[in-house]
């Protein structure tokens, strides 16, 4: 059996299709111009109502999130951030981009933040962003007890995390701020788009103005029906024409594309995980491979498998990625390229990058491999097999310790 194309998206359900048909035909395709109800309106409703939060602004791009949360929690210029030295480069763009300074800290073995480093570096940080990477939750409990005592808000970088619980919450509701993506490559696809998550009124209502709802736009935000209204209007009021418009709005037609696949995203967690636990288990079985565990309070939503191999060298390492791709697939080793975007000495435009020795380490043997939801029994087994047999074609079967 040949592999599969593990790239290609799943196609946009025929509900979305039809809608975008639907507004094409109208040309109402910003979200201001209906005076209530209009597609990015509704899917805000929507995700804040999945997510168990009180408001939902739709941006951009998680990026565009994760900039404007910065900007919302009023930090002054050259705040230190305290975010992991494993997360994908947009993450330092972000800081650097609300005028604020980066402060990098180690990510171990198992892709999650290193909470002893994590403390260490927390003294004169004036906000914190956790990225899930690949949706590996870092330790939620000890962070936020960490923050909540110096009064550090966090953001949650949950890009890659839409249906990840930690003690049976969602991911992107346990700090202040939660942001995700509609990229291509997460679980919900609109090609481009973000969306972020809060239960403070004053901080949603200062993002809502800056991602450019202008004049009074702002009334178009509402408060979920039952909740308090008045905390709301009050906080627009108060940050009326005080505040720049950075126009990182999300269309109608990005909006038109989520909204039905948010029915998809149980079926698309459920299968994503049993894929990932599934391949996770054949891989465990060889002695150079190590799938690491999740962390107990986590249930996860994975579209990607991350393995590091243990005990090889960087030559064998390399062997490793070639005998996958004489094999035919690709397998990525963040660290092993020369760009990168999720290896930390490729973020030149920091200046000088910190000495991270064990994210290092790590992203050195990391290895990622994409594993979408729509897979099937027998395409898992031909990517296991494959990335079994590859390993057998350069490392000794018995000899690993
Ligand atoms: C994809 C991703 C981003 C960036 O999301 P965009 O919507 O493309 O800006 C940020 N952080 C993580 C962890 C991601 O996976």
């Amino acid at each position: 059996m040949t592999l599969p194309d593990v790239y290609s998206a799943e196609p946009i359900p025929a509900a979305a299709q039809a809608e975008v048909e639907r507004l094409l035909k109208t040309g109402d395709l910003f979200r201001y111009t209906a005076s209530q109800d209009a597609p990015v309106a509704l899917l805000e409703s929507e995700f804040s109502e999945l997510l168990g939060s009180k408001y939902a602004l739709a941006v951009s791009s998680c990026s565009a999130a994760l900039f404007l949360s910065l900007k919302a929690l009023d930090l002054p210029r050259d705040a230190k951030v305290l975010i992991p030295g494993f997360t994908f480069a947009a993450v330092p763009s972000s800081v650097v981009h609300a005028d604020c300074v980066p402060v990098l800290c180690e990510v171990g073995g198992n892709y999650r933040i290193e909470i002893a480093d994590f403390a260490a570096r927390l003294d004169d940080v004036q906000a914190v962003i956790i990225s899930h990477m690949r949706g590996h939750t870092s330790d939620m409990d000890a962070i936020m007890a960490l923050c909540d005592a110096k009064n550090i808000p966090v953001i949650e970088d949950a890009a890659h995390s839409v249906g990840t619980t930690w003690h049976g919450r969602n991911i992107g509701t346990i700090g202040k701020i939660g942001c995700f993506s509609f990229q291509s490559y997460k679980l919900l696809n609109s090609g481009e788009g973000g969306i972020l998550v809060t239960d403070d009124a004053d901080l949603v209502a200062r993002a809502v103005i800056m991602s450019g709802a202008y004049e009074h736009n702002w009334q178009k935000h509402k408060a979920k029906p039952g909740d308090n209204t008045s905390d709301l209007a009050n906080a627009f009021a108060r940050w009326q024409n005080k505040l720049p418009l950075y126009n990182l709005r999300l269309s109608n037609l990005s909006a038109a594309i989520i909204r039905p696949q948010l029915a998809e995203l149980p079926r698309r967690i459920r299968d994503g995980r049993a894929n990932h636990d599934y391949v996770a288990d054949k891989l465990n079985q060889n002695a150079w491979i190590s799938v690491p565990p999740k962390l107990a309070p986590e249930e996860r939503a994975p579209d990607s498998i991350q393995f590091n191999l243990q005990g090889m060298s960087g030559n064998q390492v390399a062997a490793y990625q070639q005998a996958a791709q004489n094999r035919g697939i690709k397998v990525q080793v963040f660290g092993a390229s020369q760009d990168n975007a999720r290896a930390f000495w490729n973020w030149q435009f920091l200046g000088e990058t910190p000495n991270l020795p064990q994210t290092r380490k790590m992203l050195m043997h990391a290895c990622d491999v994409r594993l979408p939801a729509r897979l099937t029994r027998p395409e898992l087994d031909v990517i296991a097999c494959t990335l079994l047999d590859a390993m057998d074609d350069v490392m000794l079967p018995t000899a690993a310790e």
